[in-house]
């Protein structure tokens, strides 16, 4: 089920520590309209203006998956209003910089651990967008 034009449910649900913990990531149907919001609002324009594949590394994650791979209780993540996104083929501070000033997110995010780097970005359908962003947000 495609929710636009290049992204899919599957590639938001997919978690291989699901897969892999027999973990039942199945989205609600709540989950999946905000989902599409997320897709519609933030992750279609951006792969439109990018025009390259863009990585989706997590998107929902039930309560078992979240607390799994150590999210915060209270993660966007677990409404299916958060993903975790890479672009192979560009700079991602590039990517990161064209999202905070070309587009609408509720809370955007350059993550870094030890060993990687992505962009968490999250969109709430309800209109209370609160357009923060943080440029070196260390997990
Ligand atoms: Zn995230």
């Amino acid at each position: 089920m495609n929710l636009t034009e290049n992204f899919t449910l599957n590639e938001l649900v997919y978690s291989a520590t699901a897969e892999k913990n027999k973990i039942d990531n199945r989205p609600s149907v709540q989950v999946i309209a905000n989902l599409k919001s997320l897709c519609e609002n933030v992750l279609q324009p951006l792969r439109n203006a990018l025009g390259c594949p863009i990585v989706i590394t997590s998107g929902f994650r039930c309560a078992v998956l979240n607390k799994k791979v150590g999210g915060q209780s209270n993660s966007q993540h677990l409404m299916g209003q958060a993903a975790d996104l890479v672009v192979p083929q560009k700079n991602l501070k590039d990517v990161f910089n064209y999202i905070k000033s070309h587009l609408n997110y509720d809370q955007l995010l350059y993550e870094y651990s030890k060993t990687d780097k992505w962009i968490h970005v999250s969109f709430r359908n309800d209109g209370h967008n609160r357009k923060q962003a943080i440029d070196n947000y260390k997990v």
